[in-house]
């Protein structure tokens, strides 16, 4: 009997109509647990470097992680991975909603598909029964509403399910795979799905997960909601608002925007507005939200309430959570109300509420340059807001310069030129980041950001904090009920850390102490990653209720894997050395790892390069980012070294 996982996967080949349900490998769990560790172990099976993200070969996999489904809170992530066609790379975008405990229940870990649909088709998976069904009367729905009508049709309101809109359907670099509660945004995975002709992907299950051992597990879990409630009552002084409880950031909850408005940039990621924020629009930013905010919603089986359900009179509901309820705001300099009217035509079109704002505000950039003219916007309204929602749709109809738009900023610049790459700025391997300019290069976040793959903000954060406590007490009093830690030396790298001076940013923490962090931090994510579970509830805050203490127990007792700290740490040394290897098949290099230009003020190129050489090593990669053959081999990737010989990638156990 398999525990915690179904053992079975869905296979999906679109050009043959045809659908297999294929058990799995028991002996991949205990190397890769299910998710991400499981989802790069098929790709890397099956995708050749040389293959193209619209190729009808590239696997597009919905997986589930290996605990969700099961009692643990947070665990619902549905984990979206292909090759992203904005960075060709292998692009992986998480879920939370209700999604994957769903296609647990109707028996299955992952839907994999390969081929092309040459017509565009639903899915609809009910237990045993599975079909590929027509979905010409849903062409050019949005996502939302696709959602609703599928539930209608299919006259079952518990259904869940996984939609495009028209960008997805029009394979818009930046699509995304919308969720009700939730999406998988980052990295372009929506256009994948709309090239294989797929709509959208409608689960409804009702069989169990069998656990291991039940009383024990269930115990786990109840500690985990016990701690929740604690950290709710007890939120982490003296550190900024978002910061202090769990979760995604609260950006539902608070109203309180003085520190993003303030800090992060706007327009096209190049203007900060240190004099923005005062008492008149904190009042009627409040008045804005508590207008719209219909209720607070969770995602399966978590009290936290990350999401809102958000009203616009006139127009459709949608739903909210996190800073995209900032990111068009302050890209086009307007009002949060204007954030809150165009973010739900963006969702029901259903774009990256990060991106899609960026590569509109580079392109009126772009006009103001002179690099794009008159003639490019022709019919363009000529107020502020009207020019926005003008672009969105010809980004998402690839209409004129929408269509060259659509593929992002990168890749945009280079088809318009003319000097237009000066001005896609803010890209990290080839992929919009947050508007964020900072002072001081910070060296965790620094590595975090350029060696990370998840092209995502739950990167760059994690459980050590990021900034010094302004004072010994403050220090004292974090360290004090700080259980996550996996080794007491991090409680020192935080006392000793200053605001200024010698042991301050950027040389300290050290190299050495740095990498040290990162790799916790890391360790957590591809964990959870591999989980299912929330980043909002372990990777991502501050002291959070699921770390590398209690991981161990909670995967033993629902999978029956023999598992301690130890074992996990491989596993999840295994996971990340695994994607790394994926990514430098196709190519990704030391060259690729570089934060924008402008990120921080002040630069440190000397130091930066030795953080990268410091950080690779402790991983066991070569000088430019590549596992050795010895690394591969430790980790039980020794097929992994073998095919990069073969291709030259290493020579005689080296690079
Ligand atoms: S913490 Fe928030 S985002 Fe995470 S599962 Fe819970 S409600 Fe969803």
């Amino acid at each position: 009997m398999r525990y915690g996982e179904t053992g079975f996967n869905l296979e999906i080949d679109l050009t043959r109509g045809n659908v297999e349900r294929v058990e799995t490998d028991p002996k991949l769990t205990e190397l890769h647990l299910g998710g991400l560790g499981t989802n790069t172990k098929i790709l890397w099976d099956r995708v050749p470097p040389e293959r193209e993200p619209f190729s009808p070969d590239n696997p597009l996999i919905f997986s589930s992680g290996l605990l969700c489904g099961t009692p643990a809170t947070g665990a619902n992530r549905t984990i979206v991975s292909t090759i992203s066609p904005q960075t060709l790379l292998m692009g992986y975008s998480m879920m939370g909603g209700f999604w994957a405990p769903e296609l647990k229940y109707a028996g299955y870990d992952k839907v994999i598909f390969r081929g092309k649909s040459p017509d565009l088709v639903y899915v609809w998976i009910h237990n045993d029964k599975v079909e590929i069904r027509d979905a010409s009367h849903l062409k050019g729905k949005g996502a939302v509403e696709t959602a609703e009508l599928i539930k209608q049709e299919l006259k079952d309101p518990n259904i869940q399910v996984a939609a495009i809109g028209l960008a997805g359907e029009n394979r818009v670099y930046t699509a995304s795979i919308e969720q009700g509660r939730s999406s998988a945004s980052r990295l372009g995975v929506g256009a994948v799905m709309g090239d294989k002709g797929i709509k959208a992907i409608a689960v409804r299950g009702t069989k169990d997960i069998n656990l291991a051992r039940p009383a024990e597990f269930i115990g786990l879990c109840n500690d985990v909601l016990k701690y929740i409630k604690l950290r709710e009552e007890h939120p982490v002084p003296g550190v900024m608002t978002i910061l202090q409880g769990l979760g995604s950031p609260q950006e539902m909850k608070h109203f309180d925007e003085e520190w993003h408005t303030q800090n992060f940039m706007w327009g096209n990621a190049r203007t900060r507005r240190k004099d923005f924020w005062n008492k008149e629009v904190e009042q009627k930013w409040r008045e804005t939200q508590e207008t719209v905010r219909t209720r607070l919603i969770s995602c399966y089986n978590c009290p936290m309430k990350c999401g809102a359900i958000i009203s616009v009179p006139g127009i459709s509901t949608y739903m909210m959570k996190c800073f995209s309820k900032l990111t068009y705001t302050m890209a086009a300099y307007s009002d949060l109300d204007f954030g809150f009217k165009i973010a739900q035509r963006a969702t029901e079109y259903g774009v990256d509420g990060f991106s899609t704002p960026q590569i509109m505000a580079f392109a009126f950039e772009l006009k103001e340059a002179g690099i794009l003219t008159d003639a490019d916007f022709e019919g363009c309204p000529s107020d502020n807001e009207g020019k926005f929602y003008w672009l969105l749709d010809r980004i998402v109809r690839r209409e004129g310069i929408g269509d060259i738009l659509a593929d992002g900023t990168h890749w945009a610049a280079q088809k318009i030129g003319k000097g237009a790459e000066e001005y896609a700025h803010n890209n990290i391997k080839k992929h919009e980041q947050l508007p964020l300019k900072l002072g001081m290069l910070n060296p965790v976040y620094f590595l975090m950001y350029a060696t990370g793959e998840k092209i995502n903000i739950t990167q760059i954060e994690g459980q050590f904090p990021q900034s010094p406590f302004p004072t010994v007490e403050e220090r004292e009093d974090f360290c004090k009920d700080w259980i996550q830690v996996p080794d007491e030396k991090f409680k020192k790298y935080l006392m000793d850390w200053e605001m200024r001076g010698e042991r301050s940013n950027p040389y300290y923490p050290t190299v050495d102490m740095s990498v040290d962090i990162v790799d916790w931090q890391e360790m957590m994510h591809y964990i959870d990653d591999a989980l299912g579970v929330c980043a909002g509830l372990s990777s991502f805050p501050l002291k959070p209720p699921y770390h590398i203490h209690n991981y161990p127990h909670l995967i033993s007792s629902a999978t029956g894997i023999d598992m301690d700290e130890e074992g996990l740490r491989q596993i999840y040394k295994r996971n990340r050395t695994f994607l790394r290897a994926f990514n430098v098949r196709r190519g990704l290099r030391r060259a690729d790892e570089k934060p924008p230009e402008d990120h921080w003020k002040k630069r440190f190129p000397e130091l930066e390069e030795k953080l990268l050489d410091a950080y690779y090593k402790f991983k066991g990669w070569n000088n430019d980012g590549i596992p050795t053959k010895e690394t591969l081999q430790e980790l039980d990737l020794g097929y992994v070294a073998e095919d990069f010989e073969k291709r030259g990638i290493i020579k005689n156990g080296q690079d």
